[in-house]
């Protein structure tokens, strides 16, 4: 029963998430999809958090965004170990591991071990799941 209330639920921030969301924003965080890469025209010079575009929760800060050339938003760590949830993803005959909004689920990108110190980590993000925030 919680759970047929929660898939209701779920439906209904789903259409509103729809509403809310331009195409591509809806096909990369709903569906999983990429975006082109260098496609993303950029966040402003000032933004300092990066926000989900879905649900406004906070899932990376500037302090941690790097030019990793990829032609996709690069961060070393999201902004909290909470922030964000990691999944395992063998789409497309290959294993990466998929990173996801902890709080409403929306798909960002994935996260590889090719990133800079400290961490090592490359979270690569879709700017289309991301709203830059001053
Ligand atoms: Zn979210």
């Amino acid at each position: 029963m919680i759970i047929k209330i929660r898939d209701a639920m779920n439906d209904i921030s789903r259409d509103k998430t729809k509403k809310k969301l331009s195409e591509l924003q809806f096909r990369v965080t709903q569906q999983s999809a990429t975006e082109r890469p260098f496609s993303h025209e950029g966040f402003e010079e000032d933004t300092k958090l990066f926000e989900c575009v879905c649900c406004d929760s906070i899932l990376f800060k500037i302090e941690n965004k790097f030019e990793s050339g990829s032609g996709w938003p690069s961060f070393w760590s999201p902004f909290s170990a909470e922030a964000i949830t990691e999944h395992k993803d063998e789409s497309y005959g290959m294993v990466r591991t998929e990173v996801k909004c902890s709080n409403c689920n929306a798909h960002l990108g994935h996260v590889f071990e090719d990133g800079p110190e400290p961490t090592g980590l490359r979270y690569c993000i879709n700017g289309a799941a991301l709203n830059g925030k001053k």
